[in-house]
C-alpha cells in the first residue's frame, strides 16, 4: 500500500489509524451485536457510534464529576463519593443484580443511577447476571 492509498478520501470522511488489536476487538463486538440483524453496518459507522457514545458519557461525567465520583468498585460493593452531601454511599447487590444504597435506603437514588453509568459496574452486572442464569 502506498501513501496515496492511505490518503484516499471519501467526501465527509477522514481516515485515522487504529491499533490492529483494537480493530479486532471492535469487529468481535460488532459481530456479537449485529449477529441477528439482516443488514451489515460498516465498521467505520459502528466505531463512530461507539466514539459518539463515549464522548457523550465524558461530557456528562465532566458535568457531574464534582458532585458524584466513583470511589471504588468491588465485586460485592460499589462506593460512590457524594461531594454534595459529603458522604460515601455504599451500594450493595440485592435480589440478584439490583443495587441498594445504604444512605438513601433505596434502589433508585442518584448514587445507583450514577453507578449504572460506570463501565466497570456494567461489566460487574453483566458478569453477575451471567452467573445467575447459568
Ligand atoms: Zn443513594
Amino acid at each position: 500500500m502506498t501513501a496515496s492509498d492511505n490518503e484516499k478520501r471519501t467526501e465527509g470522511w477522514r481516515t485515522v489509524e487504529l491499533p490492529e488489536n483494537l480493530v479486532v476487538e471492535v469487529e468481535q463486538l460488532m459481530k456479537e451485536k449485529h449477529e441477528k440483524r439482516p443488514v451489515q453496518v460498516a465498521l467505520g459507522l459502528f466505531i463512530g457510534d461507539l466514539i459518539r457514545d463515549s464522548l457523550k458519557r465524558a461530557e456528562v461525567q465532566e458535568k457531574y464529576f464534582s458532585i458524584l465520583e466513583d470511589y471504588a468498585v468491588e465485586p460485592e460493593c460499589i462506593y460512590i463519593r457524594d461531594n454534595n452531601r459529603d458522604v460515601i454511599a455504599e451500594l450493595r447487590f440485592k435480589d440478584g443484580t439490583d443495587l441498594y444504597c445504604n444512605i438513601d435506603g433505596a434502589k433508585n437514588c442518584v448514587h445507583v443511577g450514577f453507578a449504572w453509568s460506570l463501565p466497570a459496574v456494567q461489566k460487574l452486572l453483566w458478569d453477575k447476571s451471567k452467573n445467575l442464569n447459568s
